[in-house]
């Protein structure tokens, strides 16, 4: 199963991710996590993005597809994946289509988690994000059981510097110009699934696992 989560920033994509991860047993892949390791690492590759981080701004296309092409090389992701942060543009979209043909699977669905401007900028700005696992919190909607440290591994919280309010309004708008293009491209292909973002993250988890669901009865139909 290979599903894409899509949506702005701070739509919900790495919190759904981690649960989706944790219920199908196949690894969320997060493009800005992978980033921001490179970042810390000193790699070629977080060298080459750092600049790009810093601003909100995308990397360029040749620099996420090697990585993603890398990425799928390893066998966790033998039997699917859920794809967190890419694409984010229809070149990366169109690149996606010739590694999924390499690697002989198949897209299940692009599921659009869809939040309102103000909401994101509200998320963002109380997200919390672990150090060691990525595992993000809200200092209100969902705070950790103890204050700053992660539930899931004992790693430290920390705020990503990119989510800063101006930073955060850069991202929206790069997110509107090069990304929600997706939008009309996964939906020409059939494979658009729109879920309401907003509201609670169990009923919203539910909402994408049903649609799961009747996606794969769907694909066992065919
Ligand atoms: P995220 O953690 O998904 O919010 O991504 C954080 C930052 O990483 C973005 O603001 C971009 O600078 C960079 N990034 C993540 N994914 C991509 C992508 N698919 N294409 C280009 N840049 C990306």
């Amino acid at each position: 199963m290979v599903l894409i989560l899509m949506g702005p920033p701070g739509c919900g994509k790495g919190t759904q991710g981690k649960r989706l991860e944790e219920r199908y047993g196949i690894p969320q892949l997060a493009m800005g996590d992978m980033l921001r390791d490179a970042v810390r690492n000193n790699t070629q590759v977080g060298l080459k993005a750092k600049d790009y981080l810093d601003r909100g701004a995308l990397v360029p296309d040749a620099v996420i597809v090697d990585v993603m092409r890398e990425r799928l090389q390893k066998s966790d992701c033998s039997h699917g994946f859920i794809l967190d942060g890419f694409p984010r543009t229809i070149g990366q979209a169109e690149a996606l289509q010739n590694l999924l043909g390499q690697i002989r699977q198949n897209l299940l669905a692009a599921v659009n988690l869809d939040v309102p401007d103000e909401d994101v900028v509200q998320r963002l700005s109380g997200r919390r994000t672990c150090r060691a696992c990525g595992t993000p919190y809200h200092v209100t909607f969902s705070p950790p059981a103890k204050a700053d440290v992660c539930d899931r591994c004992g790693g430290e919280l920390i705020q990503r510097s990119d989510d800063r309010e101006v930073t955060i309004r850069a991202r929206l708008g790069v997110y509107r110009e090069q990304t929600s293009p997706l939008i009309n491209y996964y939906d020409r292909l059939g494979l658009l699934r729109n879920v309401k973002g907003t509201g609670n993250i169990d009923e919203i988890f539910n909402a994408i696992c049903s649609l799961i669901e009747e996606e794969k009865r769907q694909d066992t139909k065919k």
